[in-house]
């Protein structure tokens, strides 16, 4: 069966000197990997050769005996060329791909996801800094927890509706996914120690909202690390990319 869709680039793979494999998500079908006969010499019918984080429009057909499709045509609509002119924005770039690869599924329709993800790209290709580069990964990964439904409980105890500590610092547990009182906390091995400022960060990001006011970059990278672990204790997975955004710091 053939099939045309908005696409964006997550992965690519040698197959043979001229052929590559490529991981896409579409809005259509989620996550596909196709098999792009060629594509090495082929620029005209492959456009960019399937850069990393493009975005275009593939042809393909989906074939019976695998569930590699073939792919017959990329026609790119967005480059990204900004992306690759500052590390820092590459960087946050490679983390987003990574992180929708590691939560997308293959034939199934994330529309949603499809859009959050090329959003991020957007405000990542004109991020003026590190900073700004790092709270669209941040926020980013915090609606991607929201949306795979893995929000956490942030205002009472999780375990008894007491209300939780906020200051100097809550407890939050990410085996019980929500914030605990002091009591509750003891004794439980996964709770992370987290401070009223990177707490506020991350309610407003799982919310959609952004930032009152430009947080301080070592906030942006504790929520993002905070977030990290937990969506990784959900997903019960190690994310390469993690540790990949952290070796710039
Ligand atoms: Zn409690």
């Amino acid at each position: 069966m053939r099939y045309e869709a908005d696409a964006i680039v997550l992965r690519r793979t040698p197959f043979s000197e001229s052929s590559q494999i490529v991981h896409l998500l579409t809005a259509r079908d989620g996550r596909v990997a196709g098999l792009a006969r060629g594509s090495h010499r082929d620029k005209t019918t492959f456009g960019g050769a399937f850069d990393l984080a493009t975005r275009g429009r593939v042809n393909a057909s989906r074939r019976r005996s695998t569930d590699l499709d073939l792919v017959h045509s990329f026609t790119i609509t967005c480059a990204y060329r900004g992306l690759r002119r500052s590390l820092d924005r590459w960087l946050a770039a490679a983390y987003v791909l990574e992180l929708t690869a590691s939560c997308s599924w293959p034939r199934d329709r994330q529309g949603e996801l499809f859009l959050l993800l090329a959003a991020t790209l957007d405000g990542l290709e004109a991020a003026a800094e590190r900073a700004v580069a790092r709270l669209w990964a941040t926020s980013f990964v915090a609606r991607l927890i929201e949306s795979a439904g893995f929000r956490p409980a942030l205002d009472d105890c999780v375990a008894c509706g007491a209300p939780a500590v906020l200051a100097p610092r809550a407890a939050l547990s990410l085996a019980r996914g929500g914030l605990l009182c002091r009591r509750c906390a003891s004794g439980d091995r996964s709770v992370r120690s987290v401070s009223r400022p990177v707490l506020e960060l991350v309610a407003r990001l799982l919310a959609g909202r952004a930032p009152v006011a430009a947080p301080a970059a070592r906030t942006v990278d504790e929520a993002r690390t905070l977030l990290d672990a937990y969506l990784e204790y959900r997903l019960e997975s190690r994310l390469c990319s993690v540790r990949f955004l952290d070796l710039a710091t």
